[in-house]
């Protein structure tokens, strides 16, 4: 926000001790330079200090903080001198007068308050956003599912639609049907059919008329747990005119760029 750079940090730290009166002459001046440059965080820093020493100047000595905290935030601010040798040589302990040492655990403890203060409102932020995207998730997702199921039913019933019966090579098998709109595509839908073993799954491909062309691939689904089967193909990678039947294999789990196995099910696309 300044020029002051990498230096903003060092005097932020030295903020406290400015509300209080405790810097030298020196550090003094150039914190008031500082401030001078109109850094905010400083600033903001220093009128919360300042609201804290005017409110200390009410207390008595002997209205340190609370028992139970006075021995771990003096601790505390015994540490935080030991580490920070410059400036503890700045102020002398002697120098300072007992209220004094109250002063600068109320402003180490207010500090320490603040920064929980700030997480646990992070935290807050953090759980309601996930809660935000979890049902924006939980929208779009039955949303996906409304436009996914509308555009089955308009594949269904649309009279243009082609009608596809696909048999099974093997007796006992169900019958699928497959229905062919010209631009919102297939859906192949069955019921009772047998689980696929281990991971793998039924794919289906388009055989095209082209003498000779290999079977284009196409999607992938295992029946549910009831054998129900309900595959819609959004984009199927050819138009029924150029397709001469559909098929349906058994492949591994992801599917195959070209058939492992026989279809289990073709039908015949009528010639258009
Ligand atoms: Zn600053």
């Amino acid at each position: 926000m300044n020029n002051a750079g990498q230096f903003r940090d060092h005097f932020r730290e030295l903020i406290e001790a400015y509300a209080l009166g405790s810097l030298d002459a020196e550090e003094r001046a150039a914190v008031g330079a500082h401030l001078a440059t109109g850094c905010e965080e400083c600033t903001r820093a220093l009128e919360d200090a300042r609201l804290l020493v005017s409110q200390l100047a009410y207390l008595a000595p002997e209205a340190a903080p609370l028992d139970m905290l006075r021995g771990r935030l003096l601790q505390t601010v015994r540490a935080e001198a030991a580490a920070a040798k410059a400036y503890t040589s700045a102020i002398s302990k002697s120098a300072i007068p007992l209220w004094m040492w109250g002063a600068v655990a109320a402003v180490l403890f207010f500090a320490l308050y603040n920064a929980y203060e700030a997480h646990s409102l992070r935290e807050t932020i953090r759980k309601t956003q996930e809660a935000l995207t979890a049902q924006m998730e939980l929208q779009q997702e039955s949303a996906r599912r409304l436009a996914w199921a509308q555009r089955e039913a308009l594949i269904l019933t649309d009279p243009r639609s082609m009608k596809i019966a696909m048999s099974a090579g093997t007796k006992g098998m169900p019958e699928l049907q497959a229905t062919w709109h010209h631009s919102m595509g297939i859906v192949v839908s069955g019921q009772k059919l047998p689980m696929p073993s281990g991971n793998r799954t039924l794919q289906l491909w388009l055989i095209p008329k082209a003498p000779g062309a290999k079977p284009m691939p196409s999607m992938t689904l295992r029946p549910d747990a009831d054998g129900t089967f309900d595959l819609l193909v959004a984009n199927p990678p050819d138009s029924p005119s150029g397709t001469k039947s559909l098929a349906i294999t058994e492949e591994p789990a992801g599917g195959s760029p070209q058939p492992t196995s026989t279809p289990i099910w073709v039908g015949a696309v009528a010639g258009k």
